[in-house]
């Protein structure tokens, strides 16, 4: 997480579903039953880095207008975000909300480099901008020289170079049209960054969706989806707006997400006029799947990574299992542990590298023992986290279109 904002905090401003029971926080039974599948617990053992614990601070915060300690803050903000806890709890405590209330009433300021990666999430021209000089220093050799100096440990940059992936610099056409009997128009919710950086995903969404007959609109002045700004207690009201906005203007029958992680916070949107015409891409693609469309065989070994944002949220990995049954003499394991947060979490793994770095290594353990080809996830965060020189880590659908037989419907070429 990032280190917070400095900005105006308007309650009335949180995307929060009115639907849903919102305990208060002092509402906590301290059952105990959330504690196990708390990673941060698994990582520390100890009381502080508990659910339950967390929630005692938050209640100071929300309820009670107690000060908190600097150390029960720094285990608030050790939380990942991954609401487990919220699927564990009888009380239906809903960790979630409560904790970026908490975090908005906090007002901690931003620290310079999370106010950089704040602008350039909400200004993507900006961002593009920077494009060509993030490939270009990715295929200049100064890589490895540059991080054996420590200039970027001493500039608070190393975590995130760790990340960087070569980015697609040209942007995505706005329309992908089906040459196959066309259905209907669907648009693709691409958020901030996944144009440029996770190209091979989108690319594969628009295949398959192109597959099944049906158009694909990539609106250009659509944002963010918020869930950063929103975890970190900055308003995302702008960004909500602007997504109802552009989004609802569109004549398309779904709008349709491919990245959990953006998924559960569109999903959180408080306007019923565009809630019901979302989808998440797995969902969407089974429902809808072409009894034309026929995929290759593989006698390949995958095991599923079910992200936190999509078995504690979205609810829908089954969805990721069964589309995977399309590929015939595939062999599909669940990843053992998928209780357990793997650490990515959003701006989690720059802001706190450790406790990121060390449930990675957990799960690559699970992933070493499990004697598999590929892992599968439906989550950004969770690829970029997963990937390694050990494990190739991708998301359902770029296996999916890579199995798609030469002569079923494709048209797009970028
Ligand atoms: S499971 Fe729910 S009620 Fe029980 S301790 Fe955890 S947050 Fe509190
Ligand atoms: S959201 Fe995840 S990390 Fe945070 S308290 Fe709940 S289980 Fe623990």
């Amino acid at each position: 997480m990032f280190d917070l904002t400095d900005l105006e905090f308007n309650e009335s401003e949180l995307p929060i579903s009115s639907d849903l029971y919102i305990p208060e926080a002092s509402e906590c039974m301290r059952c105990g039953q959330c504690v196990s599948g708390c990673p941060t617990f698994r990582l520390f053992q100890i009381h502080e880095e508990t659910p339950r614990s967390r929630i005692r601070t938050i209640s100071k915060i929300l309820v009670e207008n107690l000060p908190v300690s600097a150390d029960e803050l720094a285990h608030l903000n050790n939380c990942i975000q991954c609401r487990a806890c919220e699927i564990s709890c009888p009380n239906q405590m809903r960790y979630g909300e409560l904790f970026d209330q908490a975090q908005a009433k906090l007002q901690t300021p931003l620290k310079p480099l999370a106010k950089a990666a704040f602008y350039l999430i909400e200004n993507k021209k900006q961002c593009a901008g920077l494009l060509p000089f993030v490939k270009g220093y990715l295929k200049s050799g100064l890589q490895k020289p540059l991080r054996n100096s420590g200039i970027l440990e001493k500039l608070n940059l190393a975590n995130a170079e760790k990340l960087l992936s070569e980015p697609a610099l040209k942007p995505l056409f706005e329309n992908y049209p089906t040459n196959g009997v066309s259905r209907e128009k669907v648009a693709l919710f691409t958020g901030c960054i996944a144009e440029h950086f996770d190209r091979e995903t989108l690319e594969a969404a628009i295949k398959l969706l192109n597959a099944n007959g049906f158009n694909v609109q990539i609106p250009k002045t659509q944002s963010c989806c918020g869930a950063i700004h929103r975890h970190n207690g900055k308003s995302a009201t702008h960004l909500i707006e602007n997504n109802f906005a552009v989004l609802n203007a569109l004549d398309v029958d779904a709008i349709i997400h491919v990245a959990t992680g953006c998924g559960a916070m569109l999903k959180e949107y408080e306007n019923e006029d565009f809630k019901r015409r979302l989808f998440d891409i797995n969902d969407f693609l089974l429902a809808n799947w072409s009894v034309d469309l026929q995929l290759l065989s593989s006698n390949l070994k995958v095991a599923v990574h079910e992200p936190c944002s999509q078995r504690n949220v979205l609810k829908n990995q089954q969805s990721v299992y069964a589309l995977l049954q399309k590929i015939p003499n595939l062999t599909i394991e669940t990843l053992a542990d998928n209780q357990i947060c793997c650490g990515s979490g959003g701006s989690y793994m720059l802001t706190h590298p450790e406790n990121s770095a060390q449930l990675r290594d957990l799960k690559q353990q699970i992933i070493n023992d499990a004697n598999i080809d590929l892992v599968v996830s439906s989550n950004f965060g969770c690829v970029i986290h997963l990937n390694s020189d050990e494990t190739k880590v991708v998301h359902p659908l770029v296996f999916l279109a890579e199995h798609q037989k030469k002569n079923s419907p494709k048209n797009f070429t970028l």
